[in-house]
């Protein structure tokens, strides 16, 4: 059997560097290939056009670039695109890209499925397949980057994790993603301008909390009554209210940021004025602000948006609190591309 070549984009810029020092070269020949590979997003060796041809001949017979593509391409008559985004083992996850009128944001998926149970998110419905590597991350980002410059002439201006996927159950390939977006050799961009969404799992926020990189950091919290949480996203049994509360506190004692708390009201759910003040108790305990979200339905009755009534009334009286609040609305609801919309349907790939 011919043996498989190893995926470039596994080296960091040591390893690359090391390589051609092996072989012969210099080390320095690692570093403009670390460029070519994270930024300009090249997928061909014949495209590293600095580089000899013989140099690009040996990385040829050691290496592959995998890299993804975009099977589909919808857009929504409000200008958002969704990508429907091939791996190389032929997987699928969505991406999806926003314009306002001055930025442009990439929501990009962190895993093939998704590892939680939120019982209300359609990509919850699917199967989990697996982790995404840093370089599919990278690339969804880059597509997007590019359909930017495409369709509104400017760059990408920022980046949310709230695709498909928990980022923090797939934590080392999202840091490292993050890390060749970041870095001036990479892309360049700003980790202000990144937001990671969790739904709350309280180690891994400890952990981000303690690198050395600047991202905002959401937390999908719902409910700040515990078992009303339970009950609409079942593995928060494992990670209570509690725990979820001091993890917050060490990132704020660690970053000096507060959290954005994104928050759906449901009818019936979480609709009384008990959920109204469990809320305002959590925020004036917790560094935060509020990110009221429209709800998306994936057609399941259980679940519908409160009356406008109940939202204004979460609205004012956060307010009255002095918590800021905001309310988002949905992008790209008529091709599936909202947020908890991304299920593959526009390609039915993975669903088991
Ligand atoms: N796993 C991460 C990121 C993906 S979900 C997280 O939970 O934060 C991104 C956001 O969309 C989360 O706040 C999630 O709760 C929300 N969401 C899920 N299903 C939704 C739906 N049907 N309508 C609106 N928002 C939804």
């Amino acid at each position: 059997m011919a043996e498989v070549k190893k995926d470039i984009r596994s080296l960091d810029k040591e390893a690359l560097r090391a390589f051609f020092e092996q072989n012969g070269d210099r080390a320095f020949r690692g570093d403009q290939v670390y460029q070519w590979l994270w930024q300009k997003g090249v997928h061909s060796f014949t495209a590293m056009t600095n580089l000899s041809l013989p140099t690009r001949q040996l990385l040829e017979t050691h290496f592959t670039i995998n890299h993804i593509a975009i099977d589909r391409q919808q857009r929504s008559t409000d200008g958002t695109i969704k990508n429907a985004v091939r791996l190389h083992d032929g997987l699928v996850v969505e991406s999806v890209m926003i314009p306002t009128l001055e930025r442009t944001t990439a929501c990009v998926s962190s895993q093939v499925g998704c590892s939680l149970d939120c019982t209300f998110c359609a990509t919850a419905l699917l199967k989990r397949m697996r982790n995404l590597n840093p370089d599919e991350i990278f690339d969804q980002v880059k597509a997007i980057d590019k359909q930017s410059r495409l369709y509104y002439q400017r760059p990408l201006s920022n980046i949310v994790f709230m695709g498909m996927g928990e980022p923090l159950m797939n934590y080392n390939n999202v840091i490292k993603a993050i890390e060749k977006i970041t870095t001036p050799e990479g892309l360049g961009m700003s980790a202000k301008r990144i937001t990671v969404s969790t739904s709350g799992v309280p180690k891994m926020i400890r952990k981000l909390a303690d690198e050395n990189c600047n991202v905002k950091l959401a937390l999908s919290l719902h409910s700040a009554r515990q078992e009303v949480r339970e009950q609409i996203m079942p593995f928060a049994k494992n990670f209570p209210l509690s725990e979820i509360e001091e993890a917050l506190h060490y990132w704020y004692q660690q970053k000096g940021k507060n959290t954005t708390l994104e928050y759906i009201v449901w009818k019936g759910i979480n609709d009384t004025q008990k959920d109204i003040d469990a809320l305002i108790a959590f925020c004036k305990r917790v560094p935060s602000k509020v990110n009221l979200i429209q709800y998306n339905t994936i057609g399941d009755p259980n679940f519908k948006q409160a009356d406008r009534t109940v939202i204004a009334a979460y609205q004012s009286q956060l307010e009255a609190a002095r918590i800021t609040v905001t309310i988002r609305h949905s992008r790209g609801q008529d091709i599936d591309a909202a947020c908890g919309q991304l299920a593959n349907r526009s390609t039915q790939q993975n669903n088991v």
